[in-house]
């Protein structure tokens, strides 16, 4: 049977408004704005298209419920997010199918992205109960210390497309779990995902106030009197680093706190004691997760001259014989890129790579069809000024060059202002912990084609952000650290107070 998105029960099942409160509503205006289907480039839904004024009042429910529910009990916290697990997993199937439908990805990796998703709930449900502080003497033995870490209150999150429903919870989860409440907004692109798991996390328990959701076209309008309120203490973004340095312009005039996952350029390294079959197998992985639009895609093949001929054979014999097609066809391997402009990009850096000499191994070009798709495409001898080799490909897109030794290969790959992963492949243990210690990343990725895990940290230095989401740390992100300093009462003195003032001034 051929599914088409327009008349799928899915999409009846979400809700098209904004979450304010409690209250699911239109907000101030009537304006909306459609969801397109990236593999027919028809619309499939119409959600609400929020203003400031709904921006304010989002603002308004997220402060009310501050204080109740950072004084909610952890387990309390815990027992929704683990519920929210429960939910997800068991409407795994219908997420996953929003997810192709206003994104494009293959059905079989919207289930994955449904299951990462869902592992984040799962891991802060189990974080949230162990937030700990610490309790000392300070080193004179003058003065009692004892730390404690409370929500740093309510929290703007702004996502983007790529992964329309593990982005969000990747924020959503830590947030809850800190005792946080939150507005998100999502990419005008992808909205339905965010508002079927906003539903879900109503019916885990998730109190009214506690997260907001506002669809917009107008993210600038929206956000930054959000962010020059005051009262948004937190803006944890995902998305470019066009964007993200905009926003921290904002948020340092306003002194919010940051968490910055930004863009990436990660290179692939292969050595020439790589076992090829695994290093291809990996690079199929880095590049082809979801067509390429990923942050963690890798952006530039280094591989060793004598082996990079062999190497890009290889990887062409795989991408070559993909499914391109839409993403809810079983067949499809290979669905559309988000939007024309996205497909007309690739297009554009392809050319610009071919004109400076790369040769086109496989692929090189747009299926004459519908949609925005673009074909799996190799390019050997890339040439290093070449635009790919500085500007996210985010597309389908093997951009291979070859190198002669070590050093020269670390410079190249750290010469970008972006850190946000690389992959090393070789069978030297010493030299993938050297090259992984020098590679100037905040991921690396050994042997291996995927880095995201929900139980680690994530996360990029230099252009590719600020702070880490996931793991251990991931909900330091979402919470302060409180100093209660107490002088110690020398022997002899009734009270402590008199002991402190004999202290003097030590500011
Ligand atoms: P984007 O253009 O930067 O947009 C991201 C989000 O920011 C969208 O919701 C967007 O809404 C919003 N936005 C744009 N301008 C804004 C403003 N002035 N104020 C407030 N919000 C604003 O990125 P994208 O194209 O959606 O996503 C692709 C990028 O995300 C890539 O660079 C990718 O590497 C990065 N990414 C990074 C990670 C990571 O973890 N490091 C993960 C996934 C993606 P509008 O579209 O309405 O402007």
């Amino acid at each position: 049977m051929t599914v088409t998105a327009e008349t799928h029960p899915v999409l009846a099942a979400v809700p098209r408004l904004l979450l304010i409160g409690s209250e699911w509503t239109c907000g101030a205006g009537s304006a909306t704005m459609s969801v397109t289907d990236p593999a027919t480039a028809r619309p499939i839904a119409e959600v609400v298209d929020a203003e400031a004024a709904d921006g304010r009042s989002a603002l308004a429910a997220a402060v009310a419920a501050a204080a109740e529910w950072s004084a909610t009990a952890p387990r309390r916290r815990s027992d929704i997010l683990r519920a929210a697990y429960d939910l997800i997993l068991g409407r795994a199937d219908d997420l996953a199918t929003l997810i192709t439908f206003e994104m494009g990805k293959p059905l079989a990796e919207a289930r994955g992205e449904v299951s990462y998703a869902a592992e984040f709930f799962r891991w802060f449900s189990e974080e949230a109960v162990r937030i700990q502080g610490d309790c000392t003497r300070t080193p004179d033995g003058m003065t009692r210390t004892m730390v404690i870490r409370q929500p740093v209150g309510p929290c703007l999150l702004i996502t983007p497309w790529n992964f329309p429903l593990a982005m969000g919870a990747r924020k959503i989860a830590p947030a809850v779990a800190a005792g946080c409440p939150m507005i998100l907004k999502p990419a005008p692109q992808t909205p339905l995902s965010s508002l079927a798991l906003a539903a879900i996390l109503q019916e885990a328990g998730l109190p009214p106030g506690v997260l907001n959701v506002l669809t917009t076209s107008r993210a600038g309008q929206v956000a930054e009197p959000l962010l020059r309120s005051g009262m948004i203490r937190k803006l944890s973004f995902t998305g470019s680093t066009a964007v993200g340095r905009k926003l921290l312009a904002q948020c340092g005039e306003a002194v919010v706190r940051t968490s910055m996952e930004l863009g990436g350029n990660a290179p692939f390294i292969v050595f020439a004691d790589a076992d090829l079959e695994v290093a291809v197998e990996c690079a199929m992985q880095a590049k082809m997760r979801n067509m390429g639009e990923a942050c963690t895609a890798a952006n530039r093949f280094f591989v060793d001259r004598s082996v990079a001929g062999e190497f890009a054979r290889r990887l062409a014999a795989q991408m070559g014989t993909l499914t391109v097609g839409p993403g809810y066809e079983p067949a499809s391997e290979v669905g559309p890129l988000i939007d024309e402009a996205a497909r007309d990009k690739v297009a554009g850096l392809v050319g610009d790579a071919v004109t400076r000499g790369a040769t086109v191994v496989v692929g090189g070009s747009a299926p004459d069809r519908p949609g925005f798709f673009y074909n799996p495409t190799v390019l050997m001898d890339v040439d290093p000024a070449s635009a790919l080799t500085s500007t996210e490909i985010f597309g389908p897109v093997a951009a291979i060059q070859s190198f002669g030794d070590e050093d020269d290969v670390v410079s190249l790959a750290n010469d970008t202002p972006w850190g946000l992963v690389g992959y090393v492949c070789t069978q030297d243990i010493d030299r993938a912990l050297d090259v992984s210690e020098r590679l100037e990343v905040g991921m690396v990725g050994l042997n291996a084609g995927i880095v995201s895990n929900p139980s680690a940290p994530f996360g990029g230095i230099k252009q590719s952000g600020l702070g880490r989401e996931g793991g251990r740390v991931g909900i330091d992100e979402f919470l302060e650290h409180k100093l209660i300093s107490m002088p110690v009462r020398p022997p002899g003195v009734a009270s402590a107070n008199r002991g402190g003032l004999a202290q003097g001034a030590r500011a």
